[in-house]
């Protein structure tokens, strides 16, 4: 797997394909989920790598997708 090197948060808003949340890393994702999980704010999640931006996005583990 080839990750894309973002050396930095500061992403530009212009042009930016995905509206959701963004997230650099599988590692990063996982942590917000694990905060989301301990909050019982959200419904079970699990990460997923954008094929769009490159970045993490979120999707209910229900979905199929
Ligand atoms: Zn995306």
């Amino acid at each position: 797997m080839k990750y894309p090197e973002i050396k930095t948060d500061k992403v530009s808003p212009l042009g930016f394909p995905c509206k959701k949340a963004v997230y650099h890393t599988r590692e990063e994702a996982l942590d917000m989920i694990r905060y989301l999980d301990e909050q019982r704010t959200s419904k079970p999640i699990r990460p997923y790598k954008c094929p769009v931006c490159g970045f993490w996005h979120f999707t209910s583990r229900t979905d199929k997708a």
